[in-house]
C-alpha cells in the first residue's frame, strides 16, 4: 500500500482547504473548536453552504446531486473538515436514508424526499431502536396494521437522535407476526407532524437534550411511504447501517481532539511546571497517541482496499471499537487535565454568548460535558461488544 498522497489528492486536499479558509463560517467553527453547544440554524447554515458546493451527498450518485469522492478523497476530508472545526453531519437524512430510497425506493419517493434532503428543507431522525429492542433489533415490536390506503402504528422508538427538531422519521415496523422476526419487518416514512406521534426528551448524563423517546398511537401513515416491499424492510435496514458503520472510528475528531487535549496540558500548571511536562501524564498522551496513529495507519488500509475493489467486512468493526475507545481516553485525559473543576460543571458554559464567570477557563468548560456525553460512542452503531462478537467470528474465526 503506497502511503504518500498522488498529485490528484494533494490537489484536492489545497481544494479543500481553500473552501475552507473561504466558506466556513468563524462563529461555527469557533464552538466546534471549543466544543460548545451547535443550534440547529448552526447545522443549516453550514447543510447549505456544502449543498451549494456540491459537496453535501458524498454517498449518492451524481445523478441525483451527489458527488463522486474517492474513499482516499473522503478520508483527505474527514481529515481537514476536523482541523478547521466543521460541524459533524448529521447523518440520518444524507447517509442514512437517503441511500435506501436511491436502492430501494420508488421513483416517486426518489423525486420527492431526495431534493428536500439535499436542500435541507426535511430533517430525519431513525427509529429503529426500542425499549426492548437494540442489540437484538429484529425483535422490534412497533406494529403496522395494513387498513386499506393506510397502514395504523402503534407502538414506541426510544434514542431517537435529534428527534426533536426532525419534521421526518424513518421507522422499522412489523408488519407481519406469523414469520421470523427477520421476516415480519417493514420500512416506513414518516411525517413527525402526523396526528398521534409524541416526541419526549431524554435529559443524558451531561444534562443535554440530544435523545428521545418517539410514541405512536394509531398513527395513520400513507401505504406510498412503505420503502420497497412489505416484510422486506430487514434487508434495507441492515444495508443503511453499512452506511452507519462507515466512519464510526472518527479518526479525525480523535486527531483534532489529541491537539485540543496537547494544547490543554500545555497550559495547566503541575508542580510550577506545565501538565505536559509531567512524565506520567505525558506517557498516558503518548500512549493514546500511539494507538490512535496504529487506528488510522489501520483506517487507511481498509481505505486501500475499498479502493482495489474490495468490501469493508470485519475490520470496520475492529476500527469502530478502537476508534471509539481512542476517543474515549483522550476526553478521560482532557477531563484529567482540568482536575477538580471537571466536577462543577456549569451547563451554561456550553453557549457560545455566555458571558458570566467561568469555573476553570473558557476551553476547559465543555470538557466534563463531553466526557459524558461521549460515553454514547461504545454503545451507539451497534455497541462494542457486538462488535467484538463480529471480530471474534470473522476474524479470529471463534
Ligand atoms: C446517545 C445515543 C443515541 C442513539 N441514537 C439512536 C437513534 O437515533 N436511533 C436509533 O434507532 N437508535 C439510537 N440509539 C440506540 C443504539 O443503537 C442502541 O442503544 C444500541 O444498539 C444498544 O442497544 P440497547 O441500548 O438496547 O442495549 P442492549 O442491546 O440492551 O445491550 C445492553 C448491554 O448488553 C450488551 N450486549 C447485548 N447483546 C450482547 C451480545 N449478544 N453479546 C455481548 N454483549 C451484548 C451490550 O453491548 C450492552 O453493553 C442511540 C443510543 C445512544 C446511547
Amino acid at each position: 500500500m503506497n502511503m504518500n498522497y498522488t498529485a490528484e489528492e494533494l490537489a484536492f486536499r489545497d481544494e479543500v482547504r481553500a473552501f475552507l479558509d473561504e466558506k466556513l463560517p468563524a462563529d461555527i467553527a469557533a464552538k466546534v473548536k471549543g466544543f460548545r453547544r451547535l443550534s440547529k440554524e448552526d447545522h443549516q447554515r453550514w447543510q447549505k453552504i456544502l449543498s451549494e458546493q456540491g459537496w453535501y451527498a458524498t454517498h449518492w450518485p451524481e445523478e441525483y446531486g451527489g458527488v463522486k469522492w474517492t474513499p482516499v478523497q473522503k478520508h483527505i476530508w474527514d481529515e481537514e473538515s476536523c482541523r478547521y472545526g466543521v460541524p459533524r453531519s448529521i447523518p440520518f437524512g444524507v447517509n442514512m436514508v437517503a441511500p435506501v430510497i436511491i436502492k430501494f425506493g420508488n421513483e416517486e419517493q426518489k423525486q420527492k424526499y431526495l431534493p428536500r434532503i439535499l436542500s435541507g428543507e426535511d430533517w430525519w431522525c431513525q427509529g429503529y431502536s426500542e425499549p426492548g429492542a437494540g442489540s437484538d433489533l429484529a425483535s422490534l415490536k412497533t406494529r403496522a396494521v395494513r387498513d386499506g390506503d393506510h397502514y395504523i402504528v402503534n407502538g414506541q422508538k426510544t434514542w431517537t437522535t435529534l428527534g426533536q427538531h426532525a419534521n421526518m422519521i424513518f421507522c422499522l415496523v412489523r408488519t407481519n407476526t406469523e414469520v421470523k422476526n427477520q421476516e415480519g419487518i417493514s420500512f416506513l416514512l414518516m411525517d413527525m407532524d402526523t396526528p398521534g406521534i409524541t416526541v419526549r426528551p431524554i435529559i443524558t448524563l451531561e444534562g443535554e437534550h440530544e435523545v428521545n423517546e418517539v410514541f405512536f398511537e394509531d398513527v395513520k401513515v400513507p401505504v406510498e411511504n412503505l420503502v420497497g416491499e412489505e416484510d422486506k424492510g430487514w434487508t434495507y435496514a441492515k444495508y443503511l447501517l453499512t452506511y452507519e458503520r462507515t466512519g464510526l472510528a472518527g479518526i479525525g475528531m480523535s486527531k483534532a481532539a489529541l491537539s485540543h487535549l496537547k494544547e490543554l496540558a500545555s497550559r495547566r500548571l503541575k508542580n510550577g511546571r506545565p501538565l505536559i511536562e509531567d512524565p506520567s501524564f505525558s506517557q498516558r498522551i503518548a500512549k493514546v497517541e500511539i494507538d490512535l496513529t496504529a487506528a488510522a495507519i489501520s483506517n487507511l488500509r481498509i481505505i486501500a482496499s475499498v479502493e482495489g475493489g474490495g468490501v469493508p467486512g470485519a475490520e470496520s468493526s475492529m476500527l469502530k471499537v478502537k476508534g471509539t475507545e481512542i476517543r474515549q481516553a483522550i476526553n478521560d485525559l482532557a477531563r484529567r487535565a482540568i482536575g477538580p473543576y471537571a466536577l462543577p460543571f456549569l451547563e451554561e458554559e456550553l453557549d457560545m454568548d455566555y458571558e458570566g464567570d467561568f469555573l476553570s477557563d473558557e476551553n476547559a468548560a465543555p470538557l466534563s460535558a463531553q466526557y459524558f456525553n461521549n460515553r454514547k460512542l461504545s454503545i451507539f452503531g451497534g455497541s462494542n461488544e457486538i462488535q467484538k462478537n463480529i471480530v471474534s467470528k470473522m476474524i479470529l474465526g471463534l
